[in-house]
């Protein structure tokens, strides 16, 4: 039986159905609407579905369109669940109606409280940092500290940063802002400008081979992206350094998801919901993209236990949403482009 029904998931999505909206989903047939790739996905739903028959249709797309899609489609969408990365994401889905309260003690074990917000309408799944990155060949550990020594004269024409329109920066100055208050974040955002080296990066990944190259000596980057060059290059001269060890900890972002406000199939989602947040799935659902579990029941990837242990903020992500429009407007004025 189990057979069967991983033979047909396996069958939909090579048949690509969860692309094509002509297709119509089976009457208990998940459906999941995705920003996550589906090469960070697919593995996780086909082992799902292998274990408990649950076939699942994904259909992904930027998490944008995703979410106007839903609020398009109101009560007559097919979606029951929508996953994607950084909380400022799922907090805005939430602020729009689009995500139902779940009252699951199992989540509420498995996700830390602060991993998930507080009204229960979404729950991180795994858990990324966003912190300092730095040469090996012209920076010791011992200069660094936080995001605000950043702004010290020592980086001047030393530092390389990503585009302010990225929401991952926008959801770190958000923390920010959670952590120091406007006035001081603001303060360390025309501190980092200041300390530019070069104009800002499109993505974590070029940014990081500027340094390796020696235009710049520092940045800040997702720990999974410096996991993905570590693996391709994995001589490149370049460590991580935790931001604010002394202090509040490091930024800490997640991939997370919540039930749909009309999913067909709510009480299946919730299910599938909570497999995720188990140890074994957990495990999986981190080392697919080298990030690190929610769970403290679940082990890291050995890549990334190697990168060693760190004191993250215990702020509530949440703040990462509710803060965003002003750091986006502080960060404008900041002139970090
Ligand atoms: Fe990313």
């Amino acid at each position: 039986m189990k057979v069967l029904s991983f033979i047909r998931s396996l069958l939909v999505s090579i048949a690509g159905c969860g692309l094509l909206s002509a297709c119509a989903p089976g009457p208990t047939e998940l459906v999941v609407y995705s920003a996550r790739n589906e090469e960070h996905i697919q593995p996780i739903f086909d082992r799902y579905s292998a274990q408990t028959g649950q076939t699942i249709r994904l259909i992904t797309d930027d998490a944008g369109p995703l979410i106007e899609r839903l609020a398009a489609e109101g009560r007559n969408s097919a979606a029951d669940l929508l996953i994607t990365v950084d909380a400022g994401v799922l907090w805005h889905a939430a602020q729009l109606g689009l995500l139902q309260p779940v009252d699951s003690p199992v989540l509420k074990a498995n996700v830390p409280e602060n991993l998930r917000d507080p009204g229960n309408r979404w729950f991180g799944l795994s858990r990324r940092a966003r912190t300092i990155v730095y040469s090996t060949e012209r920076v010791q550990p011992a200069e660094l500290e936080s995001y605000e020594s950043l702004t010290d004269a020592k980086w001047k024409k030393r530092l390389c940063l990503r585009t302010s329109k990225s929401v991952y920066n926008q959801s770190l100055v958000a923390m920010l802002i959670a952590q120091h208050g406007e006035a001081q974040t603001e303060k360390i955002v025309r501190g980092w400008v200041a300390n530019l080296a070069t104009p800002v990066f499109a993505n974590d990944i070029l940014l990081m081979q500027a340094i390796a190259a020696g235009q710049c000596d520092v940045g800040i980057v997702n720990t999974y992206y410096f996991g993905r060059l570590q693996r391709d290059q994995p001589r490149i001269p370049l460590k991580l350094f935790w931001a604010d060890q002394q202090t509040a900890g490091t930024h800490v972002n997640i991939t997370g998801a919540g039930v749909t406000a009309h999913a067909p199939r709510a009480e299946a989602a919730r299910k599938f919901l909570e497999w995720l947040s188990q140890p074994d799935a957990q495990a999986m659902v981190a080392a697919i993209d080298l990030e690190y579990p929610v769970s403290s029941a679940a082990p890291a990837d050995p890549q990334v236990a190697a990168w060693g242990e760190f004191k993250p903020s215990p702020l509530n992500v949440a703040s990462a949403g509710e803060l965003q429009p002003a750091a986006v407007r502080l960060m404008d004025r900041a002139g970090y482009l």
